[in-house]
């Protein structure tokens, strides 16, 4: 059980999800670290959190020895939010995502286990590749390519996935898995090449929104308040997990690029530009697990999700006037 104060380390925390997991944490009492290299993530996510006494930055590469590690105090729970997460990113940054999967969940695993804290690991929806079962459940195996373009983070997950019960199993750490699945909003980088980032960009700038492939491919995306409300229930919980955190809501990527469209008013086209080689055809969680078990589900609907993001990207990115169109 989660105590009142409690400190915890959210590794990765500089970063998109766990800036917002930080701030989350902060505003509930706790007493936050966040440690990350920022080798995608930025200050800049958790500058406001710094004003907070409860909240210190680290700036550590978690795959270092633990030996090397600075003093960062005793952590009553372990969130491990660090990996590269875009597929521009982990294609730029194959070893260094193989590693922070492999070593970075291994030393965080480690730290956990030395002083009994509760341990998180945010894995992905990834881990059932290119599914054959549709919409996924936890029990689903997946269907991975171990040598393709999405190889380096697909593999990567799925084995940080089997240490973290591997330590469950031998050494009686107390896990919980998250499978995340396509999470949304504010502090997304504006170059992640993700599909939001980029529809909202172009559409924001009057550019052609570039739609890949066929854009019959569907994803389900969940808005980041509904992502961490997820995540601190399953913490929360006594589950181990899998357990996956998602938005069921499922439409073809064009349908998403037309709804941004929409919503931003923009005189942009849409575009068809190459399809990625072993891109997932279709993703959707089935989260029975986490309503029955965590009484989680998503609040934030497609429109009111995009609305706010949008809003944020107008302001962050491109000026007030386009703000204001939203
Ligand atoms: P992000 O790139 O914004 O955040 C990852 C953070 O980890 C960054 O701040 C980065 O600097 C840090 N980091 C990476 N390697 C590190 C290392 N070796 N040492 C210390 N810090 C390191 O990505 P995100 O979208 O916020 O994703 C966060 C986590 O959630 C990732 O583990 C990702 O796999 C998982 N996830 C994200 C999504 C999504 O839709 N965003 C979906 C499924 C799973
Ligand atoms: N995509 C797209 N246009 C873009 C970026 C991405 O059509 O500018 C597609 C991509 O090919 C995939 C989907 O949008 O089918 C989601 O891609 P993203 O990189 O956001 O996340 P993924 O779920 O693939 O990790």
């Amino acid at each position: 059980m989660v105590s009142a104060g409690e400190h915890v380390i959210v590794i990765g925390g500089a970063g998109f999800i766990g800036s917002h997991v930080c701030e989350r944490l902060l505003h509930r009492g706790h007493q936050v670290t966040c440690v990350d290299s920022l080798i995608t993530g930025s200050a800049g996510n958790v500058s406001v959190l710094r004003r907070s006494e409860n909240f210190r930055l680290v700036e550590f590469d978690v795959t270092s020895p633990l030996r090397e590690w600075p003093d960062i105090g005793v952590p009553g729970s372990v969130f491990h939010l660090a990996s590269p997460a875009s597929p521009r990113d982990y294609q730029r940054l194959p070893i260094e995502t193989l590693r922070v999967g492999a070593r970075g969940t291994e030393n965080a695993l480690e730290l956990a286990t030395r002083h009994s804290a509760r341990f998180l690991l945010a894995s992905t929806s990834e881990v059932y590749g290119d599914p054959a079962e549709h919409p996924q459940r936890e029990s689903y195996w997946g269907n991975v390519n171990p040598v393709g373009p999405r190889s380096m983070y697909d593999e990567a997950k799925r084995y940080a996935e089997a240490l973290a019960v591997a330590y469950h199993a031998k050494r009686g750490t107390n896990i919980a898995i998250a499978r995340i699945f396509n999470t949304y909003g504010p502090r997304m980088r504006a170059d992640d090449g993700r599909m939001i980032p980029n529809f909202i960009t172009q559409a924001l700038s009057g550019a052609p929104l570039t739609v890949a492939g066929t854009g019959t491919q569907t994803r389900s995306i969940c808005y980041i308040d509904d992502t961490v409300s997820g995540l601190l229930a399953l913490w929360r919980s006594d589950l181990t997990g899998p357990v996956n955190i998602g938005n069921p809501q499922e439409l073809t990527v064009r349908q998403l690029a037309e709804e941004v469209r929409a919503i931003t008013g923009t005189a942009s086209t849409v575009t068809t530009v190459a399809g990625a080689a072993d891109d997932p055809r279709r993703r959707c969680p089935d989260i029975t697990l986490a309503r029955t078990e965590l009484g989680w589900e998503p609040e934030i609907g497609l429109r009111e999700g995009l609305h706010r993001t949008i809003a944020w990207f107008a302001r962050n990115t491109g000026g007030a006037e386009k703000a204001a169109r939203t």
